[in-house]
């Protein structure tokens, strides 16, 4: 009786180890990110495990985000903060992060994941780091998640910081992760055929969104409309660029979503090009819903759009 007593001891023992050790006593990772971009990676590996919130909207420009009060509290409850990094979120989020005070996700903290380090980032300054004369893109460019290749290092990173954080579901999250890989790999594949008879094809883009894209794609950007990341444009760079484009036959303008229209249709007009806005992100139209989805996007039909194919 005594000994039945005991195994009964132990058993419920048992259990309440398990719930505890299972992560589940612990409730799912509150995880904030700043775009729909990392919320979509993070979601993929996190599955039911997770919860997670963008900052910012696909259709926003993500340099500048309105900081609203309510992100402060998204903030406050978070056990994970993943963010773009490359000084992508400086004009906003550092006040957002220490009015949250929440000690989780301050800068160094298991809680703040900056999804950059990792990745492939492209025009990196050689010399000194500066934002002078408003260049937003100081320390590389901070649009790097629009490569494939990318998309899965950041989930790699993503996969070890739920981890790290959440140490006995990694035989939850591993599987997720490994399925993504597998299904960006595929779409990487059909996207590289679907894009191949546009090699070397020469386009101008609004920002600096698209060098991953356009280096993984094997598009040639020959100019943007901005003069710096960041800097509206100036009548003399506009008359620039469209001789420039004359010049080099360009016949596509890439405008993303939160632009206006006014210089680029000026510019698609007097240069005889195509404005096609597109957006970078995921959420950036009702349509692209998540990662892999963004990607499908760009691989425009360039027989649709009336774009020789070749350079
Ligand atoms: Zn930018």
């Amino acid at each position: 009786m005594r000994f039945k007593t005991f195994l009964n001891i132990l058993a419920i023992a048992g259990v309440i180890f398990a719930f505890t050790v299972s992560g589940y006593a612990q409730g799912k990772l509150n995880v904030v990110t700043t775009t729909e971009d990392l919320a979509s990676i993070a979601a993929e590996i996190g599955g039911d495990h997770i919860v997670v919130e963008s900052i910012a909207k696909g259709y926003q420009d993500p340099h500048y985000v309105e900081a609203k009060p309510s992100f402060i509290l998204k903030l406050q409850k978070a056990d994970l903060l993943i963010l773009v990094g490359r000084e992508l979120e400086i004009g906003w989020l550092p006040p957002l992060i220490t009015r949250s005070a929440n000690s989780k996700i301050q800068v160094g903290a298991n809680g703040y994941l900056d999804a950059s380090l990792q990745a492939q980032i492209l025009e990196v300054p050689s010399g000194q780091v500066t934002r002078a004369e408003g260049d937003v893109h100081p320390l590389g460019n901070p649009h790097y998640w629009m490569d494939p290749e990318n998309g899965k290092i950041i989930a790699k990173e993503i996969l070890d910081r739920f981890v790290k954080l959440r140490p006995n579901d990694r035989a939850y999250f591993e599987p997720r992760y490994n399925d993504f890989v597998n299904r960006v790999n595929a779409a990487e594949k059909r996207w590289l055929a679907l894009m191949a008879p546009y090699k070397g094809t020469k386009i101008v883009t609004y920002h600096r969104s698209f060098p991953n894209f356009a280096a993984r794609f094997g598009l040639d950007i020959v100019g943007y409309v901005e003069p710096k990341p960041g800097i509206p444009p100036t009548p003399q760079h506009t008359l620039d660029l469209i001789n420039q484009m004359k010049k080099d036959s360009v016949k596509i303008v890439m405008v993303e979503p939160y632009f206006d229209l006014k210089t680029p249709n000026a510019i698609g007009r007097d240069a005889g090009a195509q404005v096609l806005v597109m957006p970078p992100s995921v959420g950036g139209t009702k349509d692209v819903t998540d990662y892999i989805k963004t990607e499908n996007l760009y691989t425009f039909d360039g027989e649709r759009e009336g774009i020789a194919q070749g350079p």
